[in-house]
């Protein structure tokens, strides 16, 4: 029997999961885990016994995006392995003013755009929590991953980040994103780590983006977090740990592994499974199956016709 977590907004207590061992963590890092915990590989190998099959490891800048350029050809070409890494490239927008960085990440991205495992471009996007000393210059960084993102039909990741931790009405961030976003028809991406409402994400969904959980989404007090994990079509939905951080209840406080991921699945399918009456089974599955449909999902967006 599955861990069971309580709150206030709904009560888990009954539902029996019959767990299938495929789980995606479709955002992590692991170059930030290993410089103070496990190395890449002993994380990988720790995910599949713990019934992982696919693993997304996220760039944050020119140094990981090159990290994670050679994992995956040195991962993916093992014989011992069935878990399969996919990667991105980009700059994550607290390292948004470093526009010098830009040309050798957009190389990788180029140069490999053709390979299987790279998945998408990110993670870029507007960060506010932090500093807002370089709006501007975030706001540049992501418009150019953006442009990237429509010339090679990729996926774009989004960190989005606002003041405070939601207050309706008051998201910079996601709206200036939207509004970038909604410049460039047929762009498709995910909001990585969602932190915001049910009112945020529906205009994402609407042009077929996906929202990704963290195990913020475990938090007692996630309210809105519960509420639009509930409101959201299943269709949209994902799990992420964001490793190193965030770490999922059971394991609160602690450093986030990929192998954790599980514990936001379970607690997702409770949750829908207790408010909506869906069978957590079916719940997993389809998370499972828009997982993958979104790491293929370059070979499967429609080339715009010339301009
Ligand atoms: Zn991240």
């Amino acid at each position: 029997m599955h861990q069971i977590h309580s709150g206030l907004f709904f009560r888990c207590d009954a539902v029996r999961i019959h767990f299938s061992g495929q789980v995606i963590d479709t955002h992590c890092h692991l170059d930030l885990i290993a410089r103070e915990g496990p190395s890449a590989e002993q994380c990988l190998l720790e995910a599949e016994q713990a019934g992982l099959e696919a693993v997304v490891q996220i760039a944050t800048d020119l140094e990981s995006s090159r990290f994670n350029e050679s994992l995956a050809a040195s991962w993916n070409g093992r014989a011992d392995t069935e878990l399969r890494l996919y990667w991105t490239a980009g700059l994550h927008p607290e390292n948004g003013e470093r526009h010098d960085l830009l040309p050798g990440i957009f190389k990788i991205v180029r140069e490999n755009r053709d390979r299987g495992d790279l998945m998408g471009i990110g993670e870029t996007g507007l960060d506010y929590f932090h500093t807002k000393q370089f709006v501007e210059e975030q706001k540049e960084a992501l418009r150019q991953h953006l442009n990237l993102a429509v010339e090679l039909n990729l996926p774009v990741v989004i960190h989005t980040r606002d003041d405070r931790q939601y207050v309706k009405g008051s998201c910079q961030a996601v709206t200036d994103t939207l509004r970038m976003v909604r410049e460039r028809p047929g762009l498709t991406g995910v909001l990585h780590c969602f932190t915001y409402s049910y009112e945020e994400a529906m205009p994402f969904v609407e042009l077929g983006w996906k929202i990704s959980f963290s195990g913020i989404l475990t938090f007692k007090n996630s309210h809105t977090l519960h509420e639009a994990a509930i409101k959201l079509p299943l269709e949209c939905l994902m799990v992420e740990t964001d490793a190193p951080y965030l770490a999922p209840v059971p394991h609160r406080g602690k450093g986030n592994m990929p192998a954790y991921v599980a514990s936001t699945l379970h607690f997702l399918a409770n949750l829908r499974a207790e408010r909506l009456g869906e069978s957590p089974e079916r719940v997993i599955e389809k998370i499972r199956e828009n997982s993958l449909a979104f790491l293929r999902s370059k070979d499967n967006i429609i080339p715009r016709a010339p301009a």
